[in-house]
């Protein structure tokens, strides 16, 4: 059985979580949690990162920071997952989808303005698969009128647009660190702040609603509640599993890149579509994905994958088709390519440490599939 995804194992994280565990410090934001975030931010070359218990939670973070409420209108993809839209609609917000680009399945940007009204408050993108959303031109908007951009780059951790880490493009950005993603620490997440403004507010709020964190720096001589918040800070021992893959992250991310080139070389003359990436981004291989030519061909190759022990798998519905979406947004515009893109791909094995004849297997169950039909 090949399956579609396995956490990476690393010894170091046995060594690090042992080694927070005899420290009897475990809470968050200890020595772990800290080795986390500076790696993150040197790296990413970010003002501010904040780890977080998931993407979710970050996203939730970003509503409130931007003070969304009832009332007020946001605009992002309905190809994405069902907390992109749910954090806002937490705060009363209404979710406006747009349609996407068929080539990166991320929000068409050329669509964006015309979903615009004074009820805006703002938009978000996310970045499907690590290949990033046309920023420049998104950004661009943004500025023009007024709004914040949130990016879900809950899949781009190690991805870049025009050399800038995803993530740190936007007023905010989040990433997952959830089992399924490049990097893990089982659940958890983090909270890229762009903007000055939000810094202090968001560790108020990630902190209960207290001023812990500058307690800690030594800028108050005791620490008490001060606004609006919650707990969204991880253990120590979650961001020492991470830290253990942080520390190899370009290791983890080139052995996953070489296994997407392999499938790319291997599947290109094969009748389906390929993934597409625009040349201004460098992706970090975290997914990769086959359309087919409709729904029925792909319950059909799904069964057929299934059956020799391939562990492919769909991907998202539209959120505007699902009873929440219906309730809680709407679809701006015409769905032109939402639905159909969406229901023709297959996502294929990927993880660190995929083998190349497994690879291989993969590529030839899929000719033999398509020789069969
Ligand atoms: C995984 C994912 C999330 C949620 O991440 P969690 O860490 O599980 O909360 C949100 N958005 C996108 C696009 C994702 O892929």
């Amino acid at each position: 059985m090949i399956p579609f995804n396995k956490a990476p194992y690393l010894p170091a994280a046995e060594k690090y979580v042992t080694e927070a565990l005899r420290s009897s410090r475990i809470a968050g934001d200890g020595t772990y949690t800290k080795l986390c975030s500076k790696w993150m931010e040197e790296r990413f070359q970010a003002k501010k990162i904040l780890l977080t218990t998931s993407c979710t939670a970050a996203l939730e973070m970003c509503a409130i920071l931007l003070d969304i409420g009832p009332g007020d209108e946001v605009i992002m993809p309905s190809y994405t997952f069902v907390t992109t839209a749910n954090a806002f609609v937490l705060r009363g917000a209404k979710i406006v989808f747009v349609d996407i680009r068929p080539d990166t399945l991320n929000i068409d940007e050329e669509k964006i303005e015309a979903a615009i009204t004074d009820k805006t408050k703002a938009i978000v993108v996310v970045h499907y698969a690590g290949v990033s959303c046309e920023m420049d031109k998104i950004m661009e908007l943004a500025k023009q009128y007024g709004l914040p951009v949130v990016e879900d780059a809950a899949q781009g951790v190690m991805a870049a647009y025009k050399g800038k880490a995803l993530g740190t493009i936007g007023t905010l950005g989040c990433y997952s660190f959830h089992e399924t993603k490049n990097y893990t620490m089982g659940e958890g997440g983090a909270l890229v702040i762009n903007d000055e403004q939000y810094v202090e507010k968001a560790e108020i709020l990630r902190e209960k609603g207290t001023n812990r964190a500058r307690f800690f720096r030594g800028m108050v001589d005791k620490y008490s509640w001060v606004d609006i918040g919650s707990s969204y800070l991880p253990s120590e021992i979650n961001a020492a599993v991470l830290y253990a893959q942080l520390e190899r992250a370009d290791e983890i991310n080139e052995d996953r890149l070489c296994s997407w080139e392999q499938y790319y070389g291997e599947l290109k003359g094969l009748p389906i579509d390929l993934p597409q990436v625009p040349e201004f981004c460098s992706h970090n291989a975290h997914i990769f994905y086959i359309k087919v030519k409709d729904l029925k061909e792909r319950q059909h190759m799904l069964a057929y994958l299934a059956a020799h022990d391939i562990g492919a798998v769909f991907h998202y519905v539209p959120l505007h088709s699902s009873e929440g979406g219906r309730k809680f947004g709407r679809f701006f515009g015409e769905d032109v390519f939402t639905t159909k893109e969406s229901e023709r791909l297959i996502r294929l094995p990927m993880w660190y440490g995929l083998r190349g004849e497994e690879i291989t297997k993969v590529a030839k169950v899929i000719e033999t599939y398509i020789d069969g039909v």
